[in-house]
């Protein structure tokens, strides 16, 4: 059995750090960012290799980084035969590294670099999962901040994890992305989620999130909703426990009207209660089409599992030993 505590491990004195990089269309900005990255990991008393995981670009982002690793030893890159997302791209990283602790940070340098020096102390120190964790940033849009807090304490109220500011910019130590890697066989992994999921000490680092460097953003409201979903279906079944109660309510409610139905035959009053019925109708039609859907989104999930299909393909990849630069 392997030693849990990195400070017991022979390889704290002469640590490899692998950073790994999912990149989707970052062309104008990851030379850039690759040199940042590079500066402040030779300031650190390590050895490291950078992975960068091209995920599935259509500019000239693996030519730049062919080219990049034939001249820098340390760097390798992957690409994906098309566009998985950010999810997949990271496992593809993961998988892929070597070292005695893993640091995922964004091609667009939104993740300050200079943070790494303290992660690896915190590391050092015997914490296994370091988070950086958002201050909250005033260039965000108001409707920004509004849908990054519903989604997460609506997360937090459903599966009890609190993913609060949270980003994807971690350093794990190598137990914990063995077990990311080998114990998890969920398809379409909700990285974030499942980081604090595995639970050991984990600890927490503040930072403020840069304007990115170049490039736009790859997120589309309707991708960004696509993870909000997994996010929660991935973690909770709390919303169709919701529909288990909207349905006893949706009972009792039926019992009283019924009840009051009878009362009001008994006393003789006309009951004249056309649009009534018809409000109620819709009501309960959309109590069932919403739980309908809930239990839709579960289905999908399953259906998604047992198909057991893999999170990604790879097409080609430089850097890594005997590997040709084509
Ligand atoms: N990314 C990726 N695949 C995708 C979308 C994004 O690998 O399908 C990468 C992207 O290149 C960047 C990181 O994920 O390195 C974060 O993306 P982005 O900066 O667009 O997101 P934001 O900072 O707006 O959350
Ligand atoms: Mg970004």
């Amino acid at each position: 059995m392997a030693d849990q505590s990195p400070a017991a491990d022979d390889t704290v004195d002469h640590p490899v750090i692998s950073v790994i990089i999912p990149a989707n269309n970052e062309e104008p900005g990851i030379a850039a960012a690759l040199g940042v990255i590079n500066g402040v990991l030779a300031s650190c008393e390590v050895s490291n290799e950078i992975i960068v995981i091209d995920d599935g670009s259509t500019d000239g982002t693996y030519a730049v980084l062919n080219r990049l690793c034939q001249d820098q030893e340390n760097l390798r890159a992957i690409k994906l035969s098309r566009n998985f997302g950010k999810e997949s791209a990271m496992l593809a990283g993961l998988r892929a590294a070597t070292g005695d602790a893993v640091i995922t940070i964004d091609a667009d340098l939104q993740h300050p670099p200079e943070l790494i020096p303290e992660m690896i102390e915190r590391w050092k120190d015997g914490a296994m999962v370091v988070h950086a964790v958002k201050r909250q940033r005033a260039a965000n849009t108001a409707m920004e901040r509004v849908r990054a807090s519903i989604y997460n304490n609506l997360l937090k109220f459903l599966g009890g994890i609190d993913l609060r500011n949270s980003s994807d910019y971690k350093l794990i130590d190598r137990v914990v992305v063995n077990a990311l890697v080998n114990e998890l066989h969920e398809y379409q992994r909700f990285f974030r989620g499942l980081v604090t999921w595995v639970g050991y000490r984990q600890e927490k680092l503040f930072f403020d999130v840069a304007e990115r460097q170049a490039g736009e953003t790859k997120w589309s409201t309707r991708s960004l909703i696509g993870l909000a979903i997994t996010g929660i279906v991935s973690f909770t079944s709390m919303p169709l426990r919701i529909v288990t109660i909207f349905g006893i309510l949706t009972l009792l409610l039926a019992f009283g009207v019924a009840v009051e139905a009878l009362w009001s035959w008994f006393i003789g009053t006309a009951v004249t209660g056309f649009m009534t019925i018809i409000f109620v109708l819709l009501l309960l039609g959309s109590f069932i089409m919403i739980s309908l859907g809930i239990m839709g989104e579960y289905i999908a999930k399953i259906y998604e599992e047992v198909k057991n299909r893999p999170d990604y393909l790879v097409d080609r990849s430089a850097g890594f030993n005997e590997n040709e630069h084509q």
